[in-house]
């Protein structure tokens, strides 16, 4: 994997958005592999699809590419609302690599792929509509929301310019993969409790610490009146998947 972007894949383009995407997809084509299963090649659909930018020829997973050449934030500005919701809600919603290069060296930083279970209507956040005045009044925006993805969903290729070891990769895959099977709600409900794994600061925790989070949790899913026996089936989710570790009498331990 080379980290250098391929400028002469720029020539003839104008716009600094066309120059972006040109240089991204050639990277990724040229070195990127599906982090689903490992194989090599990674076919490009034609522009414009309408689905993904990417397909691999093993596995036939697709993904899409989110490119930026400044700085990895952690809210992406994204396109249409409606379009974005729908499209996540899909039943062939792509996986999405996120990738960020520098400006000045051409080369990539930080390389990531979110697969697409992970991509419930929380982590896409509706901007406000553009102003009376604006070209597109009233058109309404959307932005990503990385931080509302549990730290095990944003499975890194290259962090800060240092290339991930290619099992880890294919590890870390592996071990949320079983979200893919799940309900959309029970997905819901495992990585809310995800999350407040990982928002808890300590390796090791108590089941008290995670009912604190119950009144965040009866908002998120307001129909449901026994939110502590869902945290503890979900606490047993996550053990019997080996992401945590349980101690007994109420004890648990990240891994
Ligand atoms: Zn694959």
């Amino acid at each position: 994997m080379d980290l250098k972007l391929n400028s002469l894949l720029a020539q003839g383009y104008k716009s600094s958005s066309q120059i972006a995407r040109v240089l991204t997809e050639g990277w990724v084509k040229q070195n990127s592999y599906c982090p689903s299963c490992g194989n090599n090649i990674l076919n490009k659909f034609e522009n414009n699809a309408p689905v993904a930018d990417f397909i691999c020829v093993k596995c036939n997973s697709e993904y899409e590419l989110k490119s930026k050449n400044s700085a990895l934030t952690l809210k992406i500005v994204d396109g249409a609302y409606e379009t974005m919701i729908q499209r996540i809600n899909a039943d062939n919603n792509p996986h999405f690599f996120f990738l960020n290069y520098s400006n000045k060296t051409f080369e990539v930083q930080n390389f990531l792929v979110i697969p697409k279970y992970y991509f419930i209507n929380d982590i896409i956040e509706k901007r406000n509509p553009l102003r009376q005045n604006a070209r597109r009044a009233g058109w309404i925006g959307c932005n990503i929301l990385l931080n509302n993805i549990p730290v095990l969903g944003k499975i890194f290729i290259i962090k800060n310019s240092i290339i991930e070891n290619r099992n880890k990769v294919l590890e870390r895959w592996a071990k949320t993969s079983f979200l893919a099977k799940q309900n959309k709600e029970s997905r819901g409900w495992t990585i809310e409790v995800l999350k407040i794994v990982d928002s808890i600061k300590n390796k090791n925790f108590k089941l008290q610490d995670v009912y604190a989070f119950e009144n965040i949790l009866k908002e998120k899913f307001p129909s449901n009146n026994f939110i502590k026996d869902k945290i503890r089936q979900q606490l047993q989710v996550i053990r019997d998947k080996g992401l945590i570790e349980f101690k007994g009498n109420g004890l648990y331990q990240k891994i």
